[in-house]
């Protein structure tokens, strides 16, 4: 029998643990009185470091059910980090990462699964265009897809979210050569190619709790995107050199015209122009060149990606 693995990542989600499981038992009892090819599950819960009851509940569940299994932290990794310890410890024949808060409809994973049924290795969850969505934010959206497309090698497929379905030989993929510290695993998936297929989804409110994402966070990974799949802003600096010294020659030649005429009275403004001209393109080299330093910083140090503080119900304990 083919085996599925649900991965949760889990972050003080106490208040929505026990009826997420309740739901998605609820989904896998019905997938097989429906008459579907039959599944074996495992359920992955990956404990972020939770602050709250979160590791207490998982660990009563896993005592109940043996289809259960705990990763815990030692402390807070990160959502991406969460996503990659499941891969890591998942030992099914497909795998669904999915949010613990009911976000990501555990009522979906019967048509996911038809998608790889029907040979997808990659199964994308797109969140539908929310309607009252800002006009700004989907400009925004709509710009930063745009341009990340046109930057990178990879199409990469707009709205997707941290929902999604890959094969065994996608999530080996993955775990044995995306070990680098940046992660973007919605994007890597993308990136390794195989039959891919998108399902798009209302993402309804969260269930309990609060979410976890600032602005600052969600403008942080969309910097990410960029330096983590696009080397082109590196190529900015010849670029702005190109234009610099077109600046100087025209300004050179502003000077000698200027002197000709013997005139007065604007050479401090074309110095000042030029001056602050010149120090913006110098500071968002800097910028860019910051971002990726800091790529490189992080693979240097070679850090974990996560650490795992205990285990519970999974391979390795046995
Ligand atoms: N999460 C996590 N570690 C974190 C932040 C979030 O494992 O540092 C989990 C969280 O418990 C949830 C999922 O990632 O299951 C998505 O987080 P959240 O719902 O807060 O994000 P949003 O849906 O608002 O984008
Ligand atoms: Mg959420």
């Amino acid at each position: 029998m083919k085996k599925l693995s649900l991965i949760v990542s889990v972050y003080n989600e106490e208040a929505s643990l026990a009826h997420f499981y309740d739901v998605t038992t609820e989904v896998l009892k019905n997938m097989d009185a429906n008459g579907g090819e039959p599944y074996e599950a495992e359920l992955v819960f990956v404990n972020d470091g939770s602050k709250d009851k979160s590791l207490e509940i998982l660990s009563a569940l896993a005592d109940k059910d043996e289809r259960v299994k705990v990763i815990s932290f030692s402390r807070n990794f990160g959502h991406e980090a969460a996503m990659t310890a499941g891969i890591d410890y998942a030992t099914g024949d497909f795998l669904i990462c999915l949010d613990a808060d009911l976000q990501n409809p555990p009522e979906l994973i019967p048509k996911i699964l038809a998608e790889y049924e029907g040979g997808a290795d990659v199964v994308l969850m797109a969140r539908e265009e929310n309607k009252s969505a800002g006009f700004l934010k989907k400009v925004t959206s709509a710009m930063f897809y745009k341009l990340l497309n046109k930057l990178s090698e990879v199409e990469f497929e707009r709205n997707v979210s941290d929902f999604f379905g890959i094969s065994k030989r996608a999530a080996d993929l993955v775990r044995d050569n995306y070990r680098e510290k940046t992660r973007y695993l919605r994007g890597f998936i993308q990136q390794i190619g195989f039959k891919r297929s998108v399902i798009s989804y209302k993402a309804p409110a969260r269930y309990a709790g609060e979410s976890k994402y600032s602005i600052g966070k969600l403008f942080g990974i969309a910097m990410h995107t960029f330096d983590c799949f696009s080397v082109t802003p590196l190529k900015a600096g010849l670029a702005a050199s190109a234009l610099s010294i077109v600046l100087t020659i025209a300004s050179f030649i502003y000077y000698i015209v200027f002197w000709i005429r013997n005139d007065s009275g604007s050479g401090v403004a074309l110095l000042c122009t030029l001056l602050t001209f010149l120090f913006s393109i110098l500071f968002l080299l800097l910028g860019v060149v910051g971002q990726y330093l800091g790529n490189i910083m992080r693979e240097v140090r070679n850090r974990p990606v996560y650490i795992v503080d205990s285990t519970i119900n999974t391979e390795k304990d046995r």
